[in-house]
């Protein structure tokens, strides 16, 4: 157990945040909205969630943080009423925009490179390589022995991805620009941009903690009122459920929760 309460328990909670306008849900997608799956391709959303973000987006702002690309991540969530921050903020979809921090667009080709030499030089079976333009993913979740493979791609982007940013999330290595960039950072871009006055953030991951410390930071400054939502299942990283303030068991929960605030907004 994660020892965070249940935000079901407190939903009255987070319904008076949002109430605070402009308000807006961050929200991950894999492992937080859709349910994570051996195959990050055949990842699906809920019908009930996509049904309740379509609500929540008529009253509220909503924004997908993800590591995915915005292409992805749009196609996954289905809804351009949705603004996507793809590729860990590097990237942004809104209104049928699509932009790329200019901090990370000098390193595509470098990122194109590293994908190229991870292609001939990553041969363990069930390694996968996402090549999401501005960053890339090798996920070993369908590895014989995750174990090794772990410290086998680690070392070969040690010496293939030399200055890049390398960060590590459930069975997955990332290599992103070495720029200021985070799901984090674009919390705060976005809440500056909008001018909101509430967030809630949901998350799974290491990188929404990222999200929830810069919250969390905002709110002790008084420029926000925010909550961080911890989706707590059984591999949630320890630092994610450190800077939670409460905690949602498993993507179910989280489809519950946000099918009930969508119908109270
Ligand atoms: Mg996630």
């Amino acid at each position: 157990m994660s020892g965070l309460p249940d935000l079901l328990t407190n939903r009255g909670e987070a319904l008076a945040l949002l109430r605070r306008s402009p308000a807006c849900v961050f929200t991950d997608i894999d492992g937080t909205l859709s349910p994570i799956v051996a195959d990050p391709a055949a990842a699906t959303m809920p019908a009930a969630t996509r049904a309740a973000l379509q609500t929540l987006a008529e009253r509220v702002a909503v924004v997908a943080l993800t590591g995915r690309s915005v292409a992805h991540a749009r196609a996954m969530v289905g809804l351009d009423t949705v603004v996507y921050s793809g590729n860990h903020g590097a990237e942004w979809w809104e209104e049928g925009a699509v932009s790329i921090e200019p901090a990370a667009e000098p390193y595509v080709e470098r990122v194109r490179e590293i994908a190229k030499a991870v292609e001939r030089g990553i041969t363990i079976p069930g390694a996968l390589l996402e090549h999401k333009g501005v960053s890339l993913s090798v996920h070993y979740r369908n590895t014989a022995e995750p174990d090794t493979a772990r410290s086998d791609i680690l070392d070969f982007l040690d010496a293939h991805a030399g200055g890049m940013n390398i960060r590590e999330g459930k069975m997955v290595v990332e290599v992103r620009p070495p720029v200021e960039l985070s799901k984090g950072e674009a919390v705060r871009s976005f809440t500056r941009r909008k001018g909101l006055a509430s967030a809630l953030v949901l998350g799974d991951d290491r990188t929404d903690a990222e999200a929830f410390a810069v919250v969390r930071e905002m709110r002790d400054t008084g420029a926000i009122h925010g909550l961080c939502v911890a989706v707590a299942t059984a591999d949630a990283p320890a630092e994610l459920l450190a800077s939670a303030d409460y905690a949602l068991a498993d993507t179910a929960a989280v489809g519950r929760f946000l099918t009930w605030l969508s119908g109270e907004l």
